[in-house]
């Protein structure tokens, strides 16, 4: 869990265990320096530290990124 404020909006911003997974996952071996974060009030992008993120994410327990998505864009039932 890593809460922190938008930085255009203010807006309370909270990454959750699955979020940070995502956001670990989606990297993959990749290291850079700081990592957007969208805000969902404003939608701009917040630009938070990798390392932040990386801290977070272990106190978590490094927990893996879900299987199958809450949401699926493409929900079509198999034939
Ligand atoms: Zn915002």
């Amino acid at each position: 869990m890593l809460n922190f404020s938008c930085t255009y909006c203010r807006a309370p911003i909270n990454l959750s265990e699955g979020d940070l997974a995502q956001i670990m996952q989606t990297l993959g071996g990749k290291r850079p320096k700081s990592v957007p974060v969208p805000c969902p009030a404003c939608r701009k992008s917040n630009k938070m530290p990798l390392e932040r993120i990386r801290r977070a994410w272990q106190m978590a327990g490094s927990p893996s990124a879900p299987v199958a998505p809450t949401t699926a864009p493409d929900d079509a039932p198999a034939a």
